[in-house]
């Protein structure tokens, strides 16, 4: 099936079974505004409480905060994000559409690479076991002349972004001969800057009222109380700073789900670090964070670091961790080296000295920080696209298909569903006496209705690991079966181990183990 059927099938499939709703659905939505269902709002604060413990609770010197939505407006200021936080847009006079200009490129650039990957792909298959990648990309003529063609258009593209030479970018994008998707023309308006910030008003009287903005990141939240938690913590650098929380950004081109929302969940996370010793935190979060990812068992070979074109008005290294998307490889989290720029600023702008002063050193300064950050529900759709799963299946000899949603135990919105085969013989409430001991520690489900295989499917479908099923055997010996999501197989256990079985399976534990 092409990748793009996938992508929405899963889609559907969020919406059928209570994961992700279109905001103010029965008013036609809104863009790029959504919601989460029952299931959806389970899977998101699994997700959020697999990072915060994996900082929280993994690092002795990461503490967390939670701080304000809205702050005063000068920190906007000082931060660049009033001046500088701009996405370059153009638009197709043509289809009347909005683009990017830099993903347009980026898209491009994709394309190219895929072109030689496969020209690498076919001669895999050809020479088998003895190809030599490398060397095939060093010699193939093909493969050079592509990535040529790449690096040319790489190194202008770079250029023009560092230089904020929205003309040349428009340029590149003509000699491109880059069409729009929707027309198929390349009669393209000129690059124009537009300020992603959202902004409202505080305040009662429009005279008196303050503009201030809706935060396009949680890392500010982080900055502005970088002495209040130095000092009430007794914190010694290095330390980190963890926050979770709604940003908000006016992105101008919308699409792909839940990828690029207006309204989003942010999980950053601010280590504050000796100057000097910058890149090499920098690199050590790299490691623990690609770590982070690849625990969750989707397949190293799907992760990828991108290296930054363009540095941020703050960085002196950035990099992305890319997963690949039914629809290609993308960015899920960034680690940025910010040096000392947000809290200078801010010392600036507010007149108060920020510092620390090293002991060890004998001396105080500002400090530099490096910052891990993802988007939670960017990391709920790499998971839902990582564990979406159509099989075929033969059961009592006729051929069936089910959709299986293979979460890791830990991350799973359900973890059991008790059901009772039948809906008489003391069986339900048998099955509601083992609902109500294992109530307080896994979110579980009751079922009674439809036969035995649609309730497996229907949790396969959500993506609980196990299914307890309380049959007539059950008041007998106390015993039930257990039914494992992925491999379907089924055993008899007694009763009072089912919770020793679970907790062990979905505990984050296993996953934390894996983290560097
Ligand atoms: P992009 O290049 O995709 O616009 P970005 O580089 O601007 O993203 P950052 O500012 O580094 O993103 O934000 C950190 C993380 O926040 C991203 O890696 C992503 O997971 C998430 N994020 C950013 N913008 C959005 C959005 N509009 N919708 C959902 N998640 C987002």
């Amino acid at each position: 099936m092409a990748q793009e059927d996938v992508f929405k099938k899963l889609v559907a499939h969020c919406k059928e079974y209570g994961f992700v709703f279109p905001s103010s659905e029965i008013y036609d939505g809104l863009g790029a505004v959504y919601d989460y269902g029952q299931h959806g709002v389970e899977l998101k604060n699994n997700i959020k409480k697999y990072w915060w413990d994996s900082m929280v609770l993994l690092h002795e010197n990461v503490v967390g905060i939670d701080s304000a939505i809205f702050m005063h407006p000068t920190i906007w200021k000082a931060s660049g994000h009033v001046d500088a936080f701009n996405d370059p847009l153009i638009d197709n006079k043509d289809s009347k559409k909005r683009y990017r200009a830099d993903v347009l490129i980026e898209e491009y650039l994709g394309k190219l690479e895929d072109k030689a990957q496969k020209e690498v792909d076919k001669a895999r298959k050809r020479f088998g076991e003895s190809f030599d990648e490398q060397m095939f990309r060093q010699t193939n003529g093909r493969v050079q002349e592509i990535m040529s063609q790449h690096d040319a258009v790489h190194t202008r593209f770079a250029k023009a972004l560092n230089d904020a030479d929205f003309e040349e970018i428009r340029q590149i994008i003509i000699d491109c001969e880059i069409v729009c998707p929707i027309s198929g023309t390349k009669n393209w308006t000129d690059v124009r800057q537009f300020n992603l910030m959202f902004s409202t008003e505080m305040g009662s009287t429009s005279d008196g009222a303050l503009k201030v903005y809706l935060r396009p990141e949680t890392a500010q939240g982080i900055f502005v109380n970088y002495l209040n938690v130095q000092k009430t913590g007794r914190m010694k650098i290095p330390f980190g700073i963890a926050q979770i929380g709604k940003a908000f950004r006016n992105e101008i081109v919308a699409r792909q789900f839940i990828f690029r929302m207006r309204e989003f969940e942010q999980m950053e996370m601010q280590f504050f670090v000796r100057p000097g010793s910058e890149l090499d935190w920098f690199k050590t979060w790299k490691a623990t964070r690609l770590s982070w990812h690849k625990a969750l068992g989707f397949g190293d070979e799907n992760y990828r670091f991108h290296e930054h074109e363009k540095l941020a008005h703050y960085a002196n290294a950035a990099v992305d961790i890319e997963y690949r998307f039914p629809f290609g490889f993308k960015e899920v989290e960034g680690i940025h080296s910010r040096t000392n720029f947000d809290l200078s600023q801010h010392q600036q702008f507010s007149g108060k000295k920020i510092q620390y002063f090293d002991p060890e050193l004998n001396e105080s300064y500002v400090p530099y920080v490096v910052e891990t950050s993802i988007g939670v529900d960017r990391m709920f759709l790499q998971i839902v696209s990582a564990a979406y799963c159509e099989e075929e299946l033969v059961s009592e000899g006729k051929k069936d298909t089910r959709v299986v949603l293979k979460f890791p135990a830990a991350l799973a919105p359900v973890k059991l569903a008790v059901l009772p085969l039948v809906k008489k013989d003391g069986l339900p409430e048998k099955a509601r006496e083992i609902i109500n001991s294992l109530k307080f520690d896994f979110n579980c489900q009751y079922d009674e209705k439809d036969s035995i295989g649609k309730r497996y499917r229907r949790q396969d479908a959500i993506g609980t690991p196990f299914c307890v099923t309380v049959d007539h055997q059950t008041p007998e010996d106390n015993t039930v079966t257990i039914r494992y999501r992925d491999t379907m197989l089924q055993e008899r256990v007694p009763i009072d181990q089912l919770h020793d079985i679970i907790s062990e399976k979905v505990s984050l534990k296993s996953l934390f183990a894996k983290i560097v």
